[in-house]
């Protein structure tokens, strides 16, 4: 199917993209490849069937450059951290002068001005509440500090419950109690006996929301809950789910109502994605602890952040060394990371990131529209600066597992654009500083490509 498209690049502005991306060669770092694939073991690849891992020595804003100088398109912000564009020089700036001073130190019984200019310049922007903020290493582990948290704060109070209630379809990462509250699929069933139990309820993303309510009545009437975890209005990593700030809140009010604590996991969906700076600020129901990472230092380093009510932290706060929060990571608060986050806040009110934010969620609103249209094309969906939709070929189901994965992956590869499909759904999660026609562009290709399936 052929159709032309006025909103989208014409043949001659995609072929101007194309012509200072260069083609795409396969002369790309020959001896980077040899020696990755010699020594590398490489996060959710089959190492047998995948490519070669493409070696990439440079980025700079949405693009990054391989060995020979090829750009590719970073259409997913590198798995959903990147916010200001790559190697961002104010970020870099600041995070060499923090290099000098301090790198590191120990963040028990020692702190620093990084963490607590962060602390100042974050808490604002959190719910109410919330005053107080626990430092680790990734999302993963931030979510472990707001499940052990949870546990503790019964634990401690002497009303002990265990109970972690949970949507299907969910992800939370990658260690253990993260992969116990996810949803369970084929990534989890080799650990399966090893995860401790969770509750699940449907996903409101795909399921209506009365049968969500009443699967979560039949639940909360027969149990007490410890917390009640979510990923907020979007659940990503399984299929770009999204549901309504109405829905959600109707959920967390059901919960709260039980004692269970709201823990928002907000690792993906936090610092702009998904219009609002964080996604918890759309409800009106807050939760109780928050878990960031991502685009929480601008998507340039590793850090996890886990806020918390005072209420919360008042359960801790005591006489009694056995009510402490047993909890730490060696690089807690790295100053470095701090310095970071510090420096991607700042931009954020420098450089109007929220206005970027809003542009390209009027842009992809745009597409959207067409994409209803496409014969090949079903559950479009879009939140903020993420885009979503399910590619159908022969009548097929949503499936991570699905074929259609690599080609899609490498179709696009080829023509400069990095997009991990999730199974036959397709999204778009740019960095906030993607130029309006570099995403004509790939909106461009994109119907392309769905035109010739
Ligand atoms: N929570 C959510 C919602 C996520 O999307 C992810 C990662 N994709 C994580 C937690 C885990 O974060 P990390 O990979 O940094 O451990």
């Amino acid at each position: 199917m052929k159709r032309k498209s006025e909103k989208f690049p014409t043949a001659h502005s995609r072929k101007s993209i194309q012509a200072s991306t260069g083609k795409f060669k396969d002369t790309m770092g020959k001896s980077l490849k040899a020696k990755d694939q010699a020594m590398i073991w490489h996060p959710f690849t089959q190492m047998k069937t995948h490519g070669d891992a493409v070696p990439i020595v440079k980025a700079k804003g949405a693009w990054l450059y391989d060995e020979s100088g090829n750009k590719i398109l970073d259409a997913v912000a590198s798995w959903w951290v990147n916010t200001h564009g790559h190697s961002h020089p104010y970020i870099a700036e600041r995070l060499a002068k923090q290099a000098n001073e301090l790198e590191h130190v120990i963040f028990a019984g020692f702190t620093h001005p990084p963490a607590v200019e962060l602390a100042e310049k974050l808490l604002p922007k959190l719910p109410e509440k919330h005053q107080k903020l626990f430092f680790s290493d990734n999302g993963s582990t931030a979510v472990e500090v707001a499940l052990k948290m949870s546990f503790q704060y019964w634990f401690n109070q002497e009303k002990p419950r265990y109970k972690v209630l949970a949507l299907k379809d969910s992800y939370h990462g990658d260690t253990f109690g993260a992969m116990s509250v996810s949803g369970r699929t084929s990534y989890s069933n080799p650990f399966e006996p090893n995860l401790f139990d969770a509750l699940y309820i449907s996903s409101p993303g795909n399921t209506s929301e009365a049968e969500v309510v009443q699967q979560m009545e039949k639940i909360l009437k027969q149990e007490k809950i410890a917390a009640f975890i979510i990923e907020p209005l979007v659940q990503g990593a399984e299929g770009m789910l999204m549901y309504s700030p109405e829905t959600l809140d109707k959920l967390i009010a059901m919960a709260r109502k039980n004692g269970a604590l709201i823990i928002a996991d907000e690792v993906m969906t936090g610092f702009g994605r998904t219009g609002t700076f964080f996604a918890s600020d759309q409800l009106q129901n807050k939760p109780d602890i928050i878990c960031m990472s991502k685009g929480l230092t601008g998507g340039t380093m590793a850090l996890g952040l886990t806020s918390c009510t005072n209420e919360i932290y008042e359960v801790f706060y005591s006489n009694d060394q056995l009510k402490t929060f047993f909890h730490g990571h060696s690089f807690t608060a790295n100053p470095l990371a701090c310095t970071a986050a510090l420096a991607s806040l700042e931009l954020f009110e420098r450089e109007n990131t929220m206005e970027k934010v809003a542009g390209i969620a009027e842009l992809h609103s745009i597409f959207a529209a067409e994409l209803k249209k496409h014969p090949s094309v079903e559950n479009v969906r879009q939140c903020g600066s993420i885009l979503a939709f399910d590619i159908y070929k022969a009548g097929e189901e949503r499936n991570y597992f699905h074929s259609m994965r690599d080609t899609i992956y490498n179709y696009f590869l080829q023509k400069g654009i990095l997009l991990r499909p999730l199974g036959n759904t397709l999204y778009i999660l740019p960095p906030y500083c993607i130029a309006k026609e570099e995403l004509q562009w790939l909106y461009g290709e994109v119907l392309e490509f769905l035109d010739g399936i």
